[in-house]
Order: structure tokens, then C-alpha cells, then sequence
């Protein structure tokens, strides 16, 4: 399902730029974070999420798989379980509703039913901000996420897409995250300070045991402390997220220099 793609890059510029002005009001925002396997959204947006929640603002994560292939010490339909426990007790952490999505690890493709599956969430979400992968990514689940998640995000928003839901309108940007996987070209562009956020962050992700250490030996827990360390040393705060936009929503119309 590739055709919405090449018409949405002006849609989802216009809607990165309406952003741009001025910070909502609390309360104001819903902001849905999509990963390709429970884990994904919330090591990457977790402080995001966390800091949003507090400020009054729904937070929502939608986990396309479990991500059940990643225990090789545990059959899939184990390992599956226990990640749906873990990302249901780090929501609970976050404040965030965990939904789940019906694909296997390993077997995301940027179909015509997966991407009316996410238009549809987006459509029963409404989203002010949609988080999702990078479009670079080592894994392919991710990079076909990025692709489910724009194809999605056009879709939602068309009277011609029926659904059982009315087409959804107010989304105001498209954001990608941080995350090691993803990291070939990816460029922070947007920071938020999540000094205050850090330890809900820490506290929800070490719900995850791969994150706890003895799965993989890659050091989540260090990496994106580090990680949110660096982000905020740039950006003059203790902890920050940083995230990046599609370079035709960098573009920026002033009447005058801000
Ligand atoms: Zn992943």
C-alpha cells in the first residue's frame, strides 16, 4: 500500500508547521506513541510520555507485536505473554493505555490491512501528536512501522477512507524517535526537557526483563540514559528527549524573524 505515501509528505508538513506557533495548553494534547514491539515506545518515549501524562495530556502507546521473538531461552507464545504483562505494568507506570496490535514479531509489512489497522486507532485515538520509528532502521519491523504509521496517518484523515469511525482531523504532527536501531540519519530536531520525568521513565521501563538485563546484551537501560544525558546537555537541560521530523516539515513561514 504504497500510493497514499507519495501525497502525504504536504499534509504532514502542514501539519509538523501548525505545531510550530505555540505550545498547547495542558490537557489539550493526546499524544499516541507507536512501536513495532512492546518496548519500543516506551525506552525511546517513555520520559516523553510520563511528562505529558503529568501534565494532564492523555498519553496512549499502541505496540504493533509483542515482540515475542526475542527470548531465545523462551518459546514465542511464553515470551508473548510475558511481554504483554510487562507493557501493561509499564503503561500503568507511564499513565498511559497500552493497546496491542494483532502482527507477529518479524512479519510487519506495510500492507493495505495493516495500515487501515493503525488508520483505524488513529481514527478512535485522535491524536494531537503521532511518535513512531525513523525511516532508517537495522530491523525491518521498524522501518515498515514508519512506513505503516505516515500511509496510516493520511488515511485516517480522508472522508474517502470508510471505516466505522469518522475521519480524524486534528493531528498536528508526526514525530520520530530515538532510538539505537534507528539511528542511521536520524537528526534531533525537537527536544523536551524531561528532567522531572526521568525516573517514572526508569521505573515503567524496568518493568521489561530485556531492558533489566540477562535477554540481550545490549544496555538499554544505560544506553538511553546516557542517551537523554547527551540530548539535554545540547539542549541546556539536565534530561531531554529529542525527536525528529520529515526535512519537508522543517520548513518554516514567518511573517516576520521570531
Ligand atoms: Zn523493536
Amino acid at each position: 500500500m504504497r500510493t497514499p505515501g507519495r501525497s502525504l509528505r504536504p499534509a504532514l508538513a502542514a501539519a509538523v508547521l501548525a505545531t510550530g506557533a505555540a505550545l498547547a495548553p495542558a490537557a489539550d494534547r493526546t499524544v499516541l506513541s507507536i512501536g513495532a514491539h512492546a518496548g519500543d515506545a516506551e525506552i525511546t518515549t517513555g520520559a516523553l510520555l510520563a511528562r505529558h501524562h503529568r501534565l494532564g495530556d492523555r498519553v496512549v502507546m499502541l505496540h504493533l507485536t509483542l515482540g515475542e521473538g526475542g527470548n531465545p531461552k523462551v518459546s514465542p507464545v511464553a515470551y508473548g505473554e510475558q511481554k504483554r504483562r510487562e507493557a501493561l505494568a509499564a503503561a500503568r507506570a507511564l499513565g498511559a493505555e497500552a493497546l496491542f496490535g494483532p502482527w507477529k514479531d518479524g512479519q510487519l509489512r506495510d500492507e493495505e490491512e495493516t495500515v487501515r489497522y493503525v488508520a483505524d486507532v488513529i481514527r478512535q485515538v485522535k491524536p494531537t501528536h503521532v511518535i513512531t520509528h525513523w525511516k532508517t532502521s537495522l530491523h525491518p519491523d521498524h522501518a515498515a512501522t514508519h512506513r505503516i504509521v505516515n500511509e496510516a496517518v493520511l488515511l485516517a484523515s480522508l472522508e474517502g477512507f470508510e471505516s466505522a469511525h469518522p475521519r480524524h482531523r486534528g493531528l498536528r504532527g508526526v514525530y520520530y524517535a530515538d532510538n539505537w536501531e534507528d539511528a542511521e540519519g536520524f537528526a534531533p530536531y525537537v527536544y523536551v526537557d524531561v528532567t522531572e520525568d526521568l525516573a517514572a521513565w526508569r521505573g515503567a521501563v524496568m518493568s521489561y526483563e530485556f531492558i533489566r538485563g540477562g535477554i540481550s546484551t545490549f544496555p538499554y537501560l544505560e544506553y538511553y540514559e546516557a542517551l537523554a544525558r547527551v540530548r539535554g546537555a545540547v539542549a541546556g537541560k539536565r534530561f531531554a528527549t529529542a525527536l525528529e521530523v520529515d526535512p519537508i516539515a522543517k520548513k518554516r513561514v514567518l511573517d516576520a524573524l521570531p
